[in-house]
């Protein structure tokens, strides 16, 4: 199967055609699909939602799963954008024992695209952190909170 340009051995890939909605997005970067695919990771610091401080939704970049809500990203000095929860119900969780390492493969359950890791060292009371990478990501602004807050605050005045 030819996918953003790249030929995957569907045998080495099968969640192309096991998924119920597979990767759609025609527009993903070669970059995007070497993370998404072939399970890579972004440089740390480079990832364009590192320091996002907006309110709003981050879905999947392939398929518009939504994933995280800006309400459980946290600064973990990590280099990666991290979050202390995740919409469970789009998230898939697999052991992972690449590099020598015994880490948690955090997925996209909607389409099997790979979005980071998941540790125990997290803040708050799930103690949980998503380390997931931008280049998975896409970001929803929560317009509407915002226009009802203006509303709101016409109302006080
Ligand atoms: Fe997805």
């Amino acid at each position: 199967m030819v996918f953003c340009g790249r030929v995957y051995n569907l045998e080495k890939f099968p969640f192309f055609m096991k998924k119920k909605k597979p990767a759609t997005n025609p527009k993903l970067s070669s970059q995007q699909c070497h993370v998404l695919y072939e399970k890579g990771t972004e440089a740390p610091f480079t990832g364009k939602w590192l320091y996002n401080k907006e309110k709003g939704n981050y879905r999947c970049a392939s398929c518009g799963a939504e994933l995280f809500s800006s309400d459980t990203k946290f600064d973990s000095g990590s280099g990666w954008p991290s979050f202390s929860d995740a919409n469970k119900k789009n998230i898939e969780l697999k052991d992972d024992h690449s590099y020598g390492m015994q880490r948690i493969e955090v997925l996209c359950k909607n389409c099997g695209g790979h979005l980071g890791h998941l540790f125990d060292d997290g803040p708050g009371p799930t103690k949980k952190r998503y380390c997931i990478n931008s280049v998975s990501l896409d970001f929803e602004k929560k317009e509407k909170v915002r226009k009802e807050l203006k509303k709101d605050e016409k109302r006080k005045k």
